[in-house]
C-alpha cells in the first residue's frame, strides 16, 4: 500500500474524550475512528489487524474441529424468554419491529445456537460437535471508557460444544484451553488462566487474563502454585492462596477470553436430547467459549507500545514492513518504487511511505504506526547501495545491501 493513497492520516493529538491508551494510539494512528462511546469504525490499517486476529482465532478453532457458521445478530424475544434471560441479561439491547414484535441484538448466542443444534442432533453418533462464529456482539455496557477493550458493539468469537456426557465435555474443554493458549500466544499476549465463578452449574469457569494497568478486573496472582483467581470470586480478605497457602498479589488485568461449562443450562430449556447406544434418551451437555478479537487488539496495544507509539507483534501487524523513502532525490524515488514493487511481488506485506513529507514526519509516523520492520532508503544509504533496516522493538539498526533486502525480509 502506498501511504500517499491511504485515506487516513495520523493525528497529532489524542482526542480529549478518550482516556484509554489503546484508543488514543489507535485513533492517532488512523486505525480506528470513534462514532460514539464504545462504538468504533475500523479503518484500512485497523481492519487489517482485526482481521488478522480473527484469522488466528479461526485457525485455532478449526484445529479443534470447530465448524464455522454465522448466526443472525437480530434475535427474537421468545428465545431469550425460554432461558429466562430477556429480563435478566443486563446489557441486552432491545428493539421493536413491525407488529410490536420484540427483538434483542445478539449479546451472546446460546439462545440461538442451542435450538439450531437441536435440529441436527438426534443420536450419540451426532456428538461431539462444536459450532462457532465470529461476529459483532452488542452490549449496553454501562461504562465504555476502555477503547476497544470495552465496546458497545464489538467483535466476538463464540464457540459452543455439544457432548454426550460430562467426561466428553471435560476432554474437549482441555483441548479448548490449549487452543486458547495458542491464540493469545500468536497475538503476542501473555494470558494467564484464572479461575472465576462458574455460576450455578460448575465450581469454576476459566478466564484468560492479560495483566495491564488499565485492566478492569483484579486478579489474585499466586507465584507459588500458578493457580490464580478473579478477585470478584474470592471472599473479602482471603488473600492467601487456597491451594498452597502462599501470600498472593492483586494485579489489574483484562479478560481476553472466557471458557465455561454450561452442562444442561441451555439444553434443558430447549429440550435438546439424544438417543444413546442403549436407545435411551439423554440430555446433551454443553460448553461455551468466547474470545473478543477487538478486545485482544486493544489489549495488545496496551501491552505493546512505547512513548512513540504502537509496537505490533508480527502476526497481527497490519503490514510487516514500513518502507520509508527519504528526500526528494530522483534516484531515491526510483529505487524505492522499485523495491516496493519487488517486495509486493515477493509477497511481503509492505506499507510504502512515498509521501512528500520530511524525514522527521516519516520517522515519527512510522513509530506511531508500529510496523515490525522499518526499511529506510535515502541518498546516503544509496551511496553504498544499501538500505537501513530496523526492528520496531529494537534500538539498533543495520545496513543491508539493496539486493539482499528482499530475502532478508522474506
Ligand atoms: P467482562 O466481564 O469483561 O464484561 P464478560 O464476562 O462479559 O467480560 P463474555 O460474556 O465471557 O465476557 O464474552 C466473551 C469475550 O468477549 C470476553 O472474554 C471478551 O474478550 C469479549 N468481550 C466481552 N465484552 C466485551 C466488550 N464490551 N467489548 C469488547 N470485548 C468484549
Ligand atoms: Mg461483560
Amino acid at each position: 500500500m502506498r501511504q500517499s493513497k491511504l485515506f487516513t492520516k495520523t493525528i497529532k493529538d489524542a482526542p480529549k474524550d478518550e482516556v484509554s491508551l489503546n484508543a488514543q494510539l489507535l485513533i492517532r494512528g488512523g486505525f480506528i475512528e470513534k462514532l460514539a462511546a464504545g462504538i468504533y469504525s475500523y479503518l484500512p490499517l485497523g481492519l487489517r489487524t482485526l482481521r488478522k486476529v480473527q484469522s488466528v482465532v479461526r485457525d485455532e478453532m478449526d484445529a479443534i474441529d470447530g465448524q464455522e457458521i454465522l448466526m443472525p445478530a437480530l434475535t427474537p424475544k421468545e428465545n431469550w424468554e425460554k432461558t429466562d434471560r430477556w429480563d435478566n441479561f443486563d446489557a441486552l439491547y432491545k428493539l421493536q419491529g413491525v407488529n410490536k414484535k420484540d427483538y434483542a441484538l445478539g449479546a451472546t448466542h446460546e439462545e440461538i445456537v442451542t435450538p439450531l443444534a437441536k435440529k441436527f442432533i438426534s443420536s450419540y453418533k451426532d456428538l461431539p460437535m462444536a459450532l462457532y462464529q465470529i461476529q459483532d456482539k452488542f452490549r449496553n455496557e454501562v461504562r465504555a471508557k476502555s477503547g476497544l477493550m470495552r465496546g458497545r458493539e464489538f467483535s466476538m468469537k463464540d464457540l459452543y460444544s455439544f457432548h454426550v456426557d460430562e467426561a466428553d465435555l471435560d476432554s474437549y474443554y482441555e483441548k479448548a484451553k490449549k487452543a486458547y493458549y495458542n491464540v493469545f500466544q500468536r497475538c503476542g499476549l501473555k494470558a494467564y488462566i484464572v479461575e472465576a465463578s462458574g455460576g450455578a452449574f460448575t465450581d469454576f469457569s476459566h478466564e484468560y487474563q492479560v495483566f495491564t494497568e488499565y485492566g478492569e478486573d483484579e486478579v489474585y496472582f499466586c507465584k507459588e502454585c500458578d493457580r490464580h483467581q478473579n478477585k470478584e470470586l474470592v471472599e473479602k480478605g482471603e488473600i492467601k492462596c487456597p491451594y498452597c497457602g502462599a501470600e498472593r498479589e492483586v494485579k489489574k488485568a483484562i479478560e481476553v477470553g472466557n471458557i465455561f461449562k454450561l452442562m444442561t443450562r441451555f439444553s434443558n430449556p430447549f429440550n435438546v436430547k439424544y438417543v444413546d447406544k442403549n436407545g435411551k434418551e439423554q440430555d446433551v451437555i454443553m460448553g461455551t467459549y468466547g474470545i473478543g478479537p477487538s478486545r485482544v487488539m486493544g489489549a495488545v496495544v496496551e501491552v505493546h507500545h512505547d512513548d512513540s507509539g504502537i509496537v505490533w507483534p508480527e502476526e497481527i501487524a497490519p503490514y510487516k514492513v514500513h518502507l520509508l523513502a527519504l528526500g526528494n532525490d530522483d534516484k531515491v524515488k526510483q529505487e524505492s518504487d522499485n523495491l516496493y514493487e519487488k517486495l509486493v511481488s515477493a509477497g511481503v506485506e509492505v506499507l510504502y511511505d512515498d509521501r512528500d513529507d520530511s524525514a522527521g514526519i516519516k520517522f515519527s509516523d512510522s513509530d506511531l504506526l508500529g510496523l515490525p520492520y522499518r526499511v529506510v532508503i535515502s541518498k546516503k544509504t544509496l551511496a553504498e547501495n544499501q538500505v537501513e533496516l530496523k526492528k520496531r522493538n529494537e534500538e539498533k539498526s543495520e545496513m543491508v545491501n539493496l539486493d539482499k533486502i528482499i530475502d532478508t525480509l522474506k
